[in-house]
């Protein structure tokens, strides 16, 4: 054993278990170790964590295979000869092995030339002095906490602040602009001032970064417990217009004749914020992003009416898929989620008038589908008004129009729902091949169905489309 010890940090008594054949290993190796990053601030804090950083004075590949043969038979490690670094997978738990360096930049590039280093070099190179903090693995002083930059204190402050002067630091990776930004928005800490002026003023330098890094923070931001936080300061930075351009365009009010239209960044901001509450699900937060994506681009002022923004819900729709293709994000079921709420998220606020039909209900169960509930979620989240007697209202009526969905869905099964004659059976039945007509007279079917004209049935819309096939001139082959 090496040491029973209190540790400076809160670990499981598996963790431990874990920490102590590290040691080991490392002391074997004659390897000064320790741990770093995440896994120490997110301990201190009482986050959950799976990962483990763990940097060692020497060949961090050496003690990753070490570690990994103390651990098991099997276990696996990969290692990246170029990089230094390897991992071992262990149950739930990775871990991460580099050995400590010393890091300089160039300015074209976020690749710096890599040297060895000692701890200090490497905690110098750390983006931030809440990750900059290691524990000691050494016999010595095991469990110590090893701090020069007073992260602590920072974490106890709720602050985040560069160990090195800041520019320097945004300017070499400019990746840490995201995250310091998504850090701000994931722990609800705040930037420190210097910090920030660092972020804008080198903000530009966010073009030198891949896509996908940006995207995977942007996506950490999203999925935080108020990604306002982080939107917001990705506006004010001016790393949004840059990044997503489109979401800039939604800021401010313009008056004429003395009418004003809300602020659609900010009521934006508060949608993403409410529907947080309600679901941890990405992609009805990207959703309750974009569905005023397209507000600036449809937007008219009416003299005499005020401003509209007429037909900004299906232009919106269009607009997800670029967004979705720039970002790289998934461009399959998730992309067709989001651009359906986005297209259909003012049709459950028509249905709160009154005298609705039962029609109308089937129309949007029968559009929305299984997204329905996700539909309803992001409408309810739109409601920012600051008046509670409104909002009260808003919320009541669409509980009625949940009430009379359930009434429909429960007799007529609209939500899974297809007609009960395909463009197959209609090619078959009239000797077709595939074409407009078959197109239009399964279109045909299905509205008169969804309207009330005739009953669900196989007989009703055979009879139907016999009638409605007429004025195609056609006649069954059979
Ligand atoms: P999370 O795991 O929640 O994303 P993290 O801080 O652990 O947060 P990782 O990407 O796992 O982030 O990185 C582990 C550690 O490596 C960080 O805590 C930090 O010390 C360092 N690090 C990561 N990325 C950078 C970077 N771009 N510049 C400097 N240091 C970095
Ligand atoms: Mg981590």
């Amino acid at each position: 054993m090496i040491s029973n010890k209190p540790m400076d940090i809160p670990c499981s008594l598996q963790e431990r278990k874990i920490l102590e054949k590290i040691a080991l290993a490392a002391k074997d190796l004659h390897l000064p170790a320790y741990l770093i990053g995440g896994f120490v601030r997110d301990k201190i804090l009482g986050r959950r964590t799976k990962d483990m950083d763990v940097v060692c004075v020497g060949d961090g590949i050496a003690l990753a295979h070490k570690v990994a043969e103390s651990l098991g038979e099997k276990v696996p490690v990969s290692f990246f000869k170029t990089y230094g670094t390897a991992q071992v997978k262990w149950n739930e738990l990775e871990i991460e092995f580099v050995g400590a360096r010393k890091e300089s930049y160039r300015q074209e590039s976020r690749n710096p030339e890599v040297t060895e280093g000692t701890l200090q070099d490497d905690q110098n190179r750390r983006d931030f002095t809440i990750n900059a903090m290691a524990i000691s693995l050494r016999e010595e002083d095991y469990g110590s906490l090893l701090d020069p930059f007073n992260g602590m204190e920072d974490l106890e402050a709720k602050i985040i602040r560069t160990p090195l002067e800041p520019s320097q630091t945004f300017s070499d990776d400019p990746l840490r602009m995201m995250r310091a930004i998504r850090f701000a928005s994931q722990l609800q800490f705040t930037i420190v001032q210097e910090a920030f002026t660092a972020i804008q003023e080198n903000a530009e330098r966010i073009r030198i970064i891949s896509q996908e890094r940006i995207t995977d923070e942007f996506n950490k931001i999203m999925l935080s417990p108020k990604p306002s936080v982080g939107l917001d300061l990705l506006y004010k930075s001016g790393l949004m217009k840059i990044i997503l351009p489109q979401m800039v365009d939604l800021v401010g009010v313009e008056m004429l004749e003395g009418k004003g239209h809300k602020d659609n960044f900010y009521h934006t901001l508060q949608v993403v914020d409410n529907i947080s509450q309600n679901t941890r699900d990405l992609w009805l937060r990207w959703a309750a992003l974009l569905h005023d994506i397209a507000k600036p681009a449809t937007k008219k002022f009416e003299p005499g009416h005020g401003w509209t923004f007429h037909g900004h819900d299906a232009l919106g729709g269009k607009m997800v898929t670029r967004i979705f293709s720039k970002f790289k994000l998934p461009m399959g079921d998730k992309m067709r989620l989001v651009k359906k709420l986005v297209e259909l998220h003012l049709r459950p606020i028509s249905l709160t008038k009154e005298n609705i039909t039962d029609s109308a209900i089937r129309r949007l169960l029968f559009d929305a589908g299984d997204d329905i509930d996700g539909l309803m979620l992001l409408c309810e989240a739109d409601i920012t008004s600051k008046n509670k007697v409104k909002v009260k209202r808003y919320l009541e009526n669409f509980e009625l129009v949940r009430a009379r969905m359930k009434e429909v869905e429960e007799s007529d099964r609209i939500r899974n729902w297809q007609p009960p004659i395909t463009g197959e059976m209609i090619m078959e039945i009239f000797g077709l091949s595939p074409g407009r007509v078959v197109g239009d007279l399964k279109t045909a079917i299905r509205e008169a169905i969804l309207d009330g004209e005739i009953p669900n049935t196989y007989e009703a819309a055979y009879a139907f489309m016999l009638e409605k096939a007429k004025s195609f001139n056609l006649t069954p082959v059979k």
